[in-house]
């Protein structure tokens, strides 16, 4: 079921979502829901403050690409937490399905290991890296009521886009991922 996405001046957006108890059949349709709702927004992460639920649950899915490591793999983790993160930094554009239309400059940590629990409930580490990383740590700052015009590299490094293609991959994208 595609859920509604909440855009830019929903309070919820700005709220802290609550760790997830017990991995269920409502948390499972949660994920499903959301992949189904990312995937129909043409988006390459959601998590569930964006479709109105305050729980740690994110997925994330960016179409595979030998350009980009962990590309073609549909992330779906319940209570995800960064346990470490490289120095190395690298900056780059994001958008956002809850803020459409735009498009802004980022820097994050290139690499990242995240703990969570994956669909079944099964404890799962998982090490990222280029892209795969930067969206997740994207998806996992949602979690917090935190947003990618929070953390601009500038305050004018934010650029009006056609709606639709906020959250595109290009090519471009692709060959700048280190
Ligand atoms: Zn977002």
């Amino acid at each position: 079921m595609i859920r509604e996405i909440r855009k830019i001046g929903d309070p919820v957006l700005r709220r802290k979502a609550r760790k997830v108890e017990k991995v269920n059949k409502d948390v499972q349709k949660l994920l499903d829901d959301m992949i189904e709702t990312m995937r129909a927004g043409n988006g390459v992460g959601l998590a569930a403050p964006q479709v109105g639920v305050l729980q740690r649950a994110l997925v994330v899915e960016i179409e595979a690409n030998e350009k980009i490591p962990g590309s073609g793999v549909t992330y779906a983790l319940i209570n995800p937490e960064i346990v470490r993160q490289s120095e190395e930094t690298w900056e780059s554009q994001e958008g956002c399905l809850s803020i459409p239309g735009w498009r802004g400059e980022v820097e994050r940590p290139l690499r990242i290991v995240v703990k969570a629990l994956d669909r079944e409930g099964n404890r799962i580490r998982l090490e990222a890296e280029g892209w795969v990383a930067r969206v997740l740590q994207h998806e996992i700052d949602h979690l917090e009521g935190v947003l990618f015009i929070d953390k601009l590299t500038a305050p004018d490094r934010v650029w009006r886009v056609e709606e639709g293609r906020e959250e595109e991959t290009t090519e471009e994208m692709a060959l700048a991922t280190p």
